[in-house]
């Protein structure tokens, strides 16, 4: 069976081995100099969200700005940075993770919303699930009520759902 893709997704570029060897990059940043595109990738986006009573969108660093900022907006909610370690200022929470090799680290503004605010986190890609997990965590950190997340694309062969709870929406709007 062959899926129909929309149009505009023709504009997300494959890039191989960027930015390692064995990666097959999704460049979103075709679609976001198209006007119509990204559009249409926002609308679909928000699309399964506009009645779950979401209050903030996390997005996630940085290509989760984009896209995270943009679905605020056709939401009609507020934005929360969720950021590299060391890059915002005041009391801050962290939620670190394991990469391949080594860890990394999230952090958000420990006041950036009220607990119980009910949020959607959101970032470009998900490919092994690592970084929507640890937003996961960084969300409970701040009390928030998570509604769900929304990806752009989501890499199938890659397992990133399975690190993601059974109970919890994750809406991808291309799924390669
Ligand atoms: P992961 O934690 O493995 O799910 O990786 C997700 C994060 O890494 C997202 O913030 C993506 O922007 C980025 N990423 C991982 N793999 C890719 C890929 N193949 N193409 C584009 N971005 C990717």
């Amino acid at each position: 069976m062959t899926t129909a893709y929309p149009e505009w997704s023709r504009a997300i570029r494959d890039v191989a081995d960027f930015p390692k060897p064995g990666i097959l990059f999704k460049d979103i940043t075709p679609l976001l100099a198209d006007a119509h595109g990204f559009r249409a990738a926002i609308h679909a986006m928000a699309e399964p969200w506009r009645e779950a009573g979401v209050q903030a969108v996390l997005g996630v660093e940085a290509r989760g700005f984009i896209l995270g900022a943009a679905l605020a907006l056709e939401l009609g909610v507020g934005f929360v940075p969720v950021r590299k370690p060391g890059k915002l200022p005041g009391a801050t929470l962290t939620q670190e993770y394991a990469l391949e090799y080594g860890s990394d680290r999230i952090e958000v503004c420990a006041t950036a919303i009220a607990p119980d605010t009910r949020v959607l986190l959101v970032d470009d890609v998900l490919a092994t699930g690592g970084t929507l997990a640890a937003t996961l965590q960084l969300a409970g950190q701040l009390q928030a009520k998570v509604c769900g997340a929304a990806v752009l694309v989501e890499l199938e062969g890659l397992g990133g759902r399975e690190r993601w709870p059974d109970g919890v929406p994750l809406q991808a709007t291309l799924v390669y």
